[in-house]
């Protein structure tokens, strides 16, 4: 069976978490701290508040950049259900914006649509997903033309790149996860990243009780800070990120590359100057042959998975919200079509000369 996920671990980790014990400062201590500034750096960002998931940093990001009780937020119903969840959070009301059938991120004519609609729309979460950057140019042209805060869900994307610049803080804010089975990992963890020392320095608060000095609070906030264990592990992670990623990349090449002449599928589209991280590699199984697809690579011993089996407005949860069904077409056509096949870093040539050539042998 070749896996779909695998944490790797470098043994650095080990020996930086025994530090944090042997240190008996286990909670929030200097390891938080570093990890932050080193992930910020390598995200080409100023500011970095360690979190203590993807989901927390999120809920964060929206708090620190005033998002509040009945504010319209428009995302992507393409993504994991946390991306919406934090808009609940806030009490706000998440709109859907449909996708890019290319790229399968938020396409910036639909998120239009909505802001001709509806003139108060207080934000716009864009998600990177699979790990390809959205595209920023022209949901930063509706930002200066309609006024909103903008928030990166980075969640999949760790040193993604959008011509040139990593994302994470191109828009006001943005939250990455450092969840198992991400690109990196801390086990649970995220952090808000930003360029804005106001928004730091909010986010920096909303996860730690609202606290201004030693008890003393003057806003609502709660408990999303990360340990020091956590960090540690995410300390040597930011050693070899960019190495796993190349790798990911190269794999994804490989893929790509094996798979061009197989006519029943659509290998991921990168756009020029997008580079594309590959949290997954993602197909699309045309003709409605999908699921049997996806039973031929299990009985085949290739892991895989859909990435999302579902859009967020058709969940129970939203149903019961009020959202009505065939809001974003695009998103519900993809949520029939991709299956996610194996390309992280532990692939070895032959698991991937594997993959290529089972593949090939699907039979329709
Ligand atoms: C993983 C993920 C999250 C949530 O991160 P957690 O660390 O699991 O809380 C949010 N959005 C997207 C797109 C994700 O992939």
């Amino acid at each position: 069976m070749i896996p779909l996920v695998k944490p790797i671990f470098s043994g650095k980790e080990k020996q930086l978490i025994n530090e944090v014990i042997d240190s008996g400062i286990v909670a929030s201590g200097k390891y938080v701290e570093e990890f932050e500034q080193k992930f910020a750096k390598l995200s080409q960002a100023k500011f970095g508040t360690a979190c203590s998931s993807g989901t927390t940093a999120l809920h964060a990001a929206l708090l620190a950049c005033g998002i509040k009780s009945g504010d319209k937020v428009i995302t992507t119903p393409f993504t994991f259900i946390a991306t919406a969840n934090s808009v609940l959070y806030c009490g706000a009301k998440p709109l859907f914006a449909d996708i890019d059938p290319e790229t399968y991120n938020i396409s910036p004519k639909s998120v239009e649509e909505i802001l001709e609609k509806e003139k108060d729309v207080k934000a716009v979460i864009c998600v990177h997903l699979y790990g390809l950057p959205c595209n920023m140019d022209e949901l930063l042209k509706l930002k200066e033309k309609y006024k909103f805060v903008l928030i990166e869900d980075a969640c999949q994307a760790h040193l993604a790149e959008y011509k040139g610049r990593r994302v994470g803080a191109i828009g006001d804010a943005g939250a990455f996860s450092f969840y198992a089975t991400k690109n990196m990992t801390t086990g649970e963890g995220g952090v808000v990243l930003t360029d804005n020392a106001r928004i730091d320095a909010l986010a920096r608060k909303y996860i730690n009780h609202g606290r201004t000095a030693h008890y003393e609070h003057d806003i609502l906030g709660f408990n999303f800070r990360l340990t020091n264990i956590a960090a540690a592990m995410g300390i040597a992670q930011c050693e070899s990120i960019e190495e796993r990623t190349k790798q990911r990349i190269a794999n994804a090449q490989k893929l790509s590359d094996g798979l061009k002449d197989a006519d029943f599928l659509e290998t991921p589209f990168v756009p020029k100057d997008y580079t594309h991280v590959y949290h997954q590699y993602t197909l699309r199984i045309k003709d409605g042959l999908r699921d049997k697809f996806m039973q031929y690579l299990k009985d085949s011993g290739i892991g895989c998975g859909i990435h999302y089996p579902q859009v967020v407005y058709k969940q129970p949860l939203y149903q019961s919200l009020g959202y009505k069904n065939g809001l974003c077409p695009e998103a519900e056509k993809a949520v029939e079509e991709v299956i996610s096949i194996p390309v992280h870093p532990s692939l070895s040539e032959e698991d991937l000369n594997t993959i290529i050539k089972t593949i090939k042998g699907f039979k329709k």
